[in-house]
């Protein structure tokens, strides 16, 4: 395959975590063609200019249009907020590129819809930045569960929290807009529905309360704007095979920085594992041990493919951008035709119906089926 043409729309956060995804790929996994990074968009031309020169891309521009329009693009990672993913991924899916587009798929279920079928009139791969099923414990989490070494799954809890949008004084911005969508559903539930979805298979129905911690929040501009969605949710939900499921997410959590704890029950023995502490996981099998019964800890190693690509020592430890260079591999993997280890977004369609059940359940106070 040639070395693929990357367009970047978007530099904040997730665009820096892309731009270096971009940048590392061949050099950690050595059987790709590296990237050639053509051409990046940024809200205003000064700014592009100074993250194309950072992060290494040829060409800057303050109209993302350009950058679709960039014969040499092959492949478009869009990065803006939410609002901007519809519009920007079915331009570039109609213009013949590849995308790699960061999640949400969209604020609303009607525009998600118009970007799986922009997605599949194309013929081109398009997948969503859920980069915590690319955590190799994830991948050994999944291995010993289909392996049974906890028997039959019947219960599971996962709870996201991050404390960024704790202080009620912090700014007011585009994560409180409606525009951006109902909040911490579609914000943070989709990444442990991500995560439920490669070990279990999609939500089959639930039932939601939300919260709004805070009624407004500051401007920077001064004065105060009224704060349009929720930032905390807590979901009941059932799965398939009868396994049921809790599901809590908050934006406004003090003290809680990157947690995504995940705990599964099953009939012979249990695991724990925290996106905090995102290098290892605890695992429990009730073997007949009695008071000498405790939860084995399993540090990443190089047994943990694709640990090994980065590192060879046991133990030293993955970082969050890495998880990045994973998924980027495996996109790159999908668009040469090879099996790979994505949402698409076909998968991320039914992500995204469950986030829209979520809330209709929160505002019909009732269980929802998800067809
Ligand atoms: P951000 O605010 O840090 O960055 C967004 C960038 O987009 C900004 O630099 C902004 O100037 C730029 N932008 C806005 N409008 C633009 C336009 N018209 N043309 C070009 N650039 C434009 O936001 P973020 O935290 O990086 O979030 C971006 C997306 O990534 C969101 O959809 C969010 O949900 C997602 N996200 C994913 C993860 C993950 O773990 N996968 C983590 C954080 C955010």
């Amino acid at each position: 395959m040639k070395p693929l043409g990357i367009g970047l729309i978007g530099t904040g956060y997730m665009g820096k975590c892309h731009a270096l995804a971009w940048n590392a790929v061949k050099t950690v996994f050595g059987d790709v063609e590296r990237p050639r990074l053509i051409h990046l968009a940024e809200a205003n031309a000064e700014l592009a200019a100074k993250r194309a020169s950072e992060f290494g891309f040829a060409k800057a521009t303050a109209d993302w249009r350009d950058l679709i329009a960039d014969p040499d693009v092959d492949v478009v990672s869009v990065t803006t907020p939410n609002q901007f993913h519809p519009e920007m991924a079915i331009a570039a899916l109609e213009a013949g590129k590849h995308v790699w587009c960061e999640k949400p798929m969209a604020p609303a279920y009607a525009d998600a819809e118009k970007m799986l079928a922009a997605a599949r009139a194309s013929g081109r791969v398009a997948v969503l930045g859920y980069n915590y099923i690319q955590n190799p414990m994830m991948r050994q989490i999944k291995t010993l569960i289909g392996e049974g070494a906890i028997g039959t799954v019947n219960h599971i809890r996962v709870e996201m929290d991050e404390d960024f949008m704790a202080d009620p004084e912090a700014f007011f911005y585009w994560k409180s807009e409606l525009a951006s969508g109902y909040g911490a559903l579609d914000d943070f539930s989709v990444h442990p529905l991500s995560l439920l979805w490669y070990l279990f298979g999609h939500v089959e129905a639930v039932i939601t309360d939300m919260v709004k911690p805070y009624a407004d929040r500051p401007l920077k501009e001064g004065g105060r704007r009224n704060v349009e969605n929720h930032d905390g949710a807590n979901v009941l939900m059932r799965l398939g095979g009868g396994i049921s499921a809790v599901l809590m997410a908050n934006r406004s959590a003090w003290g809680r920085k990157g947690r995504i704890a995940l705990q599964i029950f099953g009939s012979k023995g249990s695991i724990a594992y925290d996106q905090e502490r995102m290098n290892e996981f605890d695992l429990y099998q009730a073997d007949g041990r009695g008071s000498e019964q405790g939860y084995r800890k399993i540090l990443a190693a190089p047994a943990h493919h694709p640990y090994d690509r980065f590192i060879p020592a046991p133990g030293h430890g993955l970082g969050f951008n890495d998880l990045k260079i994973i998924e980027c591999h495996e996109l790159i993997h999908a668009i040469s035709g090879a099996p790979s280890s994505i949402v698409t977004f076909e998968d991320g369609l039914r992500i995204e119906k469950s986030v829209h059940a979520m809330a209709k359940s929160f505002h019909e106070r009732r269980w929802i089926e998800i067809a």
